[in-house]
């Protein structure tokens, strides 16, 4: 399988779908990541040039720590538009890539350059496959499958289609966001109004938060308040239903750590066979 991640920014290919991509490399699969905006806006100290060459030399360790492909776009951070221009962009980007499946935002995200790129991906969508549209880049047969990855909105509610087991990825998550460091200790610490402790080992331990235990329950990892850890296993608990529909009663009551998308209806439909790649 040829899989596109497309975010909006660094670091939401890799919190939302970080495990899916490892665990896609290691399966044999080809996985690209696509930022559109440069990561010019996130800090609250260094300015437009000195955070975006900042961020592309962390996800340059992303890109190398995953064994993938990642290129970023020239948009600045909040100004990301679904214009024709970026649309057209989006199409030429998409066919020479080829993928079998793309991964985006959802377009009813709080965050503007969050939907206007999963926008961006649904206008593409089936002009993918149009031969005069572009006609510099030849066109697809078939439009890719288009999953969204989990945000908390609710109108409309996000629906789990699938439910990842991510237990093996577990480690490699933590340590794609222990790359991203001018978001997890610098940029969002601020934001939230939280100190960091100094050293790497101390850091990185506040980074996981709350230590989680084959007797820790789902309802004391929805309720805690912070770290990384809990939020890679948040999705597991939150769709354990989901999980047991997917995996079977055994395998879906044990996982800890997953990731939840919802299928676009306006990609090729799922088949069987991805699914069962997906959630293998
Ligand atoms: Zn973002």
């Amino acid at each position: 399988m040829r899989v596109l991640m497309i975010g909006a920014h660094q670091d939401d290919n890799e919190f939302e779908s970080g495990g899916l991509a490892s665990k896609l490399i290691k399966n044999g699969h080809t996985v690209q990541f696509l930022s559109m905006c440069n990561g010019c806006g996130g800090h609250h100290k260094l300015g437009p040039k000195e955070i975006s060459e900042h961020r592309a030399k962390e996800s340059a360790k992303v890109a190398e720590l995953l064994g993938i492909r990642y290129d970023i776009w020239d948009n600045d951070d909040c100004n990301l538009v679904a214009d024709l221009e970026t649309r057209k962009r989006t199409i030429r980007y998409i066919r020479e890539f080829n993928p079998d499946l793309i991964i985006t935002h959802r377009t009813n995200d709080y965050m503007p350059d969050h939907r206007a790129t999963g926008q961006l991906v649904v206008d593409a969508s089936y002009l993918l496959t149009v031969p005069n549209e572009c006609a510099d880049v030849p066109a697809m047969r078939f439009m890719p499958v288009i999953m969204c990855s989990e945000d908390k909105f609710t109108n409309p509610v996000f629906r789990p289609d699938l439910v990842v087991d991510i237990d093996s990825e577990a480690e490699v998550k933590l340590q794609i966001a222990n790359i991203n460091v001018s978001q997890v200790y610098e940029w969002l610490p601020y934001t939230h109004g939280e100190t960091v402790p100094d050293g790497d080992v101390e850091r990185f331990e506040w980074l996981k938060g709350m230590k989680i235990t084959k007797d820790t329950t789902d309802e004391e990892i929805l309720a805690a308040p912070r770290g990384y850890d809990v939020r890679n296993a948040k999705p597991a608990a939150r769709h354990r239903e989901r999980l047991i529909e997917l995996y079977g009663e055994e395998r879906g009551k044990k996982i800890r750590y997953a990731e939840a998308y919802e299928v676009c209806e306006y990609g090729s439909p799922m088949t069987e066979e991805m699914k069962n790649e997906l959630l293998k």
